[in-house]
């Protein structure tokens, strides 16, 4: 029956634009609430304790979609579901007081008709089903590694994070957040656009600082998996890959480049293989170098002093195709870059015995950059002292080595 509210709304009544509540059945009620999570359909909030007191007082409200009657002054009520049909689960919907107050009032009916309402309730029932059905163990670990890229700032935000994680079935642990915006944030860090000496030390150290809070958690078993959002210069990824646990399951996310500002693979991209050459035979066997003209192509021309005549030279780039920002677009793609590779650095270990590093020229995409650190094994190969291109000067830079700092002090160079 019809009865005035009293102000205190109960689980089970539905309460129409003229302040009357109807009852509506128990087991319908328990439906419609737990569908909905809890949470409003429109704005999400939590609605079984008052957000800003903290008190645990119902605050939703059960609305139709069509009203409860025919009658001139029912909300959607001309709509032809039959009357038995709309105090069902399927005509209710869960809402805030607020966004209640809006689809029933009279001046926005024509906004909130019928045929979206359905579409609102299908859509947040639907994602409450698949957030709430994630496991324990699909939990991940965030780890953002976010730099400036040639000046320009790179934006990475929660809502991007868990969007490419629910596409994996995945939801986010952000044990790793420090006080800075993100778990890795090397914004602030000065001499980025030009390149300067102290940048490349000052993000190895603070790479060093936030990747050995990683290590603590994951000897405290806080971490089991890791969901790597990485974007800063290349030789940095190349570094934070070297400093990654091996034993820990990781999965790593790309930014997509379809101007969708997305994060994740693309499966039904074209698969592509990899290949490495030797370019040119040095006379000491002692000195190695390697370009990788994978996102775009490294010229063995310009590489500059570094690489004189007693450097023998590898090229590794994708096989028959010409190299290009999109070529490592899904994660098979990834694996065979990786393989390749792994398969030089194996080469590098038995023709070159002797090498006390492996000079890198990289055009690699994000992604490749750090997978090639993650395959860099410290007891076989010889670490990598890593060349950037120059913006300005058409010429390569030396910026960082893979080398431990007491390593890094025996070398001569
Ligand atoms: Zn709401």
């Amino acid at each position: 029956m019809a009865k005035r509210a009293s102000g205190k709304a109960s689980a089970t009544s539905a309460i129409g634009p003229d302040g009357l509540s109807r009852t509506i059945p128990e087991r319908i009620a328990r439906r419609v609430w737990v569908a909905a999570g809890g949470r409003c359909t429109i704005c999400n909030s939590y609605l079984l304790d008052e957000e800003y007191t903290g008190q645990a007082v119902m605050v939703g409200q059960l609305a139709h979609i069509v009203g409860w009657s025919t009658a001139p002054g029912s909300p959607r009520g001309g709509d032809p579901l039959h009357a038995d049909q709309r105090n069902l689960a399927d005509n209710l919907m869960l809402l805030c007081h607020d966004q209640h107050k809006v689809i029933d009032d009279k001046s926005l009916w024509d906004t909130y008709d019928p045929t979206t309402l359905r579409a609102m309730k299908r859509t947040h029932e639907q994602r409450i089903r698949k957030v709430t059905a994630l496991k324990e163990e699909r939990k991940t670990t965030v780890l953002r590694v976010v730099g400036n890229l040639h000046g320009r700032p790179v934006e990475l935000d929660d809502t991007r994070v868990i969007a490419a994680l629910l596409e994996r079935d995945r939801f986010p642990d952000w044990t790793l957040r420090g006080a800075d915006e993100f778990e890795v944030d090397l914004r602030a860090v000065p001499g980025e656009d030009p390149g300067s000496p102290h940048y490349w030390t000052a993000a190895k150290a603070h790479l060093e600082d936030r990747l050995e809070h990683l290590r603590t958690q994951v000897r405290k078993g806080q971490v089991t998996h890791l969901s790597v959002f990485a974007l800063a210069r290349i030789p940095v990824l190349i570094l934070l890959g070297t400093m990654l646990d091996e034993t820990l399951p990781t999965q790593l996310y790309p930014k997509r480049r379809d101007g969708s500002e997305g994060w994740g693979w693309s499966p039904d991209a074209p698969e592509v293989e990899f290949r490495f050459d030797r370019v040119r035979i040095g006379t000491d066997r002692t000195k190695v170098a390697v370009i990788l003209s994978v996102s775009g192509t490294v010229d063995p021309e310009r590489l500059g002093e570094a690489v004189g005549d007693s450097c023998t030279l590898y090229e590794l780039k994708p096989d028959g195709i010409t190299p290009a920002p999109t070529l490592i677009s899904n994660e098979s793609t990834l694996d065979l870059f990786s393989q390749t590779w792994r398969e030089l650095l194996a080469t590098i270990e038995v023709e070159h015995p002797g090498a006390r590093d492996i000079a890198v020229f990289p055009a690699v995409p994000a992604a490749a950059a750090v997978s090639m650190g993650r395959h860099l094994m410290r007891v076989a190969h010889p670490p990598l002292r890593i060349f950037d291109r120059m913006q300005d000067f058409d010429t390569y830079q030396f910026t960082i080595s893979t080398a431990c700092a007491d390593e890094q002090k025996g070398d001569p160079r």
